[in-house]
């Protein structure tokens, strides 16, 4: 254990969101009400139990909490109600940041798949009308490490229903606190990256976002069910959101940090669609609550 990890960064900044939601409705606006880092400290090996983000966030289309959201995150409407809107949360963010000395480029952001940046803070940072972050272009999905494992395993998981159920299975991690509440599923994250790079596996960036993907050119008819199907519903929301998430190979920040992986460009934040799916609106039997809130549709 004498090595140095297998990690190109200094700092691997574990995130993870909640947000509002409602029971199999996969078009709810789903703003994020819950924001938390755990940070893992590479060079010394250590996960820093001193050292968190954690905040909550007062929704604004939806500031009550649905029973269901409230029953899974465990958090209450008080503590919503007391919170700071979004784009308040995010500048408290970017401070602590600055504070701890937590440079661009020198850490990465892991989640335990696309869905917290590619569609949580995507849609957020869609909502209040701000480009999109360079900092959460790019991360580390942890799934696709676990994926990899099971299949090396020759194993299938039928029985636990979230990643982190899974993982907490398969890797013998167990998961303590409250399921859905960022902070603890951010702390066992944590826990299973410390496992990974312990076991001399090697850590980087493996997904990022881009502006135009050649599958999108490729028509397909909406399932009429799609609001309350997971799987119809991501093929909707992968036509109607800008940024498209991708598999990333050989990441190194000099030259794809922040970088749109089609344009390469730095400012390409997917304001303006570059393939707007009209097709796919006009098979809408009715309206989408998502794209109308988050500025998508045209009229
Ligand atoms: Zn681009």
């Amino acid at each position: 254990m004498g090595s140095e990890y297998r990690c190109p960064f200094d700092h691997l900044l574990i995130l993870d969101f909640e947000a509002t939601c409602e029971k199999d409705n996969y078009d709810y606006p789903q703003e994020i009400v819950q924001f938390s880092v755990v940070v893992l400290n590479t060079r010394e090996k250590i996960i820093r139990e001193d050292l968190f983000f954690n905040q909550y966030v007062r929704p604004v289309i939806n500031p009550q909490l649905t029973d269901f959201c409230a029953e899974l995150t465990g958090i209450d409407q008080d503590t919503i109600d007391n919170a700071k809107t979004f784009p308040e949360v995010y500048n408290n963010f970017c401070a602590w940041l600055k504070e701890h000395n937590f440079q661009e480029k020198r850490f990465a952001i892991v989640c335990d798949s696309r869905q917290d940046m590619w569609r949580l803070a995507q849609y957020q940072f869609l909502l209040n009308k701000q480009p999109f972050p360079t900092i959460f272009r790019q991360w580390v999905n942890l799934s696709l490490y676990y994926r990899q494992d099971l299949r090396m395993a020759q194993q299938q998981d039928f029985v636990h229903q979230s990643f982190i159920e899974r993982m907490s299975a398969f890797y013998n991690i167990p998961f303590d606190g409250h399921a859905h509440n960022a902070k603890d599923d951010c702390s066992f994250l944590a826990k299973v990256t410390k496992h990974l790079l312990d076991n001399e596996k090697s850590i980087n960036i493996n997904e990022s976002l881009k502006c135009i993907s050649g599958y999108r050119n490729v028509p397909f008819n909406v399932d009429p069910e799609w609001k309350s199907n997971f799987a119809a519903s991501a093929k909707v929301l992968e036509a109607i959101l800008p940024l498209v998430s991708f598999r990333m190979r050989d990441y190194n920040s000099e030259d794809n940090f922040g970088k749109c992986l089609y344009c390469f460009n730095a400012d390409c934040t997917g304001k303006e669609h570059k393939q707007y799916p009209a097709y796919v609106y006009e098979q809408l039997k009715e309206p989408s609550v998502f794209a109308i809130t988050a500025g998508l549709k045209r009229e």
